[in-house]
């Protein structure tokens, strides 16, 4: 197990539990942190930003990708806009895998790779499409997101796969965030690979801030 520790000189702005298979939301300041917490371990986490003042700006995996001239994202990693501004930085990373490029599961997909049966199987795009709409957001601001703690292995010709998940219970990633933002989660409801070890499991997303503003960075003290 993982120790969740958040610095104790650090005021906790939410704690939340988001149940498997749930959709959530939040904004998240700037110079605050957000720490996504795997409870249980292997649980992917689909993850959109947008900017929290015109959301027209939002999380792009072509600039992050390019910007950091990788595929994966870690501690170090920013999180660019499709403006090409840096959102957030990766401060912290227990895990050490998280994807960039395998997207969101849909009805539609489902349907396509896992046959016609699984078309009424829960999905992320409806989690996110759910959760958007309470900001306005609708179908045309759903864009290719982030995936963490979901291991897709892409070889050299190009090919991706997801596979089974590497997180242990209470591995976490953490992010500054270096302007106002909207983040948008889906805890994964995919039942037919993978990616949550075929059995979604909640998960606990945490915003915080050093009470004399200064920046978070890793873990310090156990505090349940
Ligand atoms: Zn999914």
């Amino acid at each position: 197990m993982v120790y969740n520790a958040i610095p104790a000189s650090a005021h906790i702005v939410l704690d939340t539990a988001i149940e498997a298979c749930a959709p959530w939301s939040a904004r998240i300041r700037k110079g605050q942190s957000l720490r996504i917490i795997d409870s249980h371990g292997q649980q992917a986490v689909d993850t959109l930003f947008y900017n929290a003042v015109d959301p027209a700006e939002r999380y792009s995996g072509q600039d992050t990708i390019r910007a950091q001239g990788s595929l994966y994202i870690g501690k170090g990693t920013a999180l660019m806009s499709n403006e090409g501004r840096v959102m957030l930085h990766v401060t912290a990373d227990s895990c050490g895998l998280h994807d960039t490029c395998a997207g969101a599961c849909s009805c539609e997909s489902n349907t396509v790779r896992f046959g016609h049966q699984t078309k009424y199987s829960h999905a992320c795009r409806e989690n996110f499409l759910t959760e958007g709409a309470k900001y306005g957001l609708s179908k045309r601001d759903i864009v290719p997101n982030l995936n963490f703690f979901m291991n897709v292995p892409i070889d050299p010709d190009g090919k991706c796969t997801v596979v089974d998940g590497v997180s242990k219970p209470g591995d976490y990633v953490e992010m500054l965030a270096e302007m106002d933002v909207l983040c948008l989660i889906s805890n994964c409801p995919q039942i037919h690979n993978p990616c949550n070890g075929f059995f979604p499991t909640p998960i606990r997303a945490v915003v915080f801030e050093e009470r004399d503003g200064t920046p978070q960075t890793g873990v310090v003290t156990k505090r349940e």
